[in-house]
């Protein structure tokens, strides 16, 4: 696959990072799309994130051509009926910090105790091909709402996502860590190994 391109479709640099960590052995060059020099505004409204992903790679596969990857991803907080879901990006609006969506988690959550503050990250990839043919993958992480923010890793929920079995949340994993076990991380080595039973290497 030496030569050829994948583009991924995201502007969230912290998103690339780990992608091109766990894409490398591809042996592929993996743009994101700016660097594709591709501007798009695309309205990701479907119901799953199977849906938002799909629509966003076959959207910009029409405009870059070749292999393009989407994800669409999110937290799932139990005690809050699933929410925010796949409205993890646009919770409170897409411009207010983290810093106070994280806040305003863990205020929502002031009654759940223990287990009642199981949450997960989830993410779902689709690769648009040249062929038309669109493949997906899920990849998910099991953890805690924690009772405060730590750590100053990794970006969005991750300050707030416990690891019990770990002592910690995913801000405080190293970078090798994260991807080693994350939802983003699950879902695109699964992806990785389909594009290559797909084209043959
Ligand atoms: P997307 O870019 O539409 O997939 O939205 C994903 C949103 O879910 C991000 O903006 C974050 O708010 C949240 N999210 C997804 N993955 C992670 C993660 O690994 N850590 C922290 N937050 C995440």
């Amino acid at each position: 696959m030496e030569g050829q391109r994948i583009v991924f479709a995201t502007s969230n640099e912290g998103k690339m990072k780990e992608v091109r960590m766990i894409l490398a052995d591809l042996g592929m060059e993996i743009l994101s799309m700016k660097e594709a020099g591709i501007e798009a505004d695309i309205v990701e409204d479907g119901r799953t994130f199977e849906e938002n992903a799909c629509i966003k790679a076959s959207a910009i596969q029409k405009l870059a051509g070749g292999i393009v990857l989407a994800d669409d991803s999110g937290l799932e907080v139990d005690y809050l009926g699933g929410e925010p879901g796949i409205y993890s990006a646009r919770y409170m609006g897409e411009d207010t910090s983290y810093e106070i969506k994280n806040q305003n988690i863990i205020d929502r959550l002031a009654g759940a105790r223990g287990k009642e503050r199981s949450a997960r990250f989830v993410c779902a990839i689709a690769a648009a091909l040249p062929d038309g043919q669109i493949l997906t993958t899920r990849g998910v992480i099991e953890g805690e709402i924690g009772y405060k923010s730590a750590g100053e890793g990794g970006f969005g929920y991750d300050p707030i996502f416990y690891l019990p079995e770990r002592g910690m949340t995913t801000a405080e994993l190293s970078p090798e860590e994260k991807n080693r076990i994350s939802h983003r991380g699950r879902a695109l080595r699964e992806m990785k190994e389909k594009l290559k039973e797909k084209l043959g290497v």
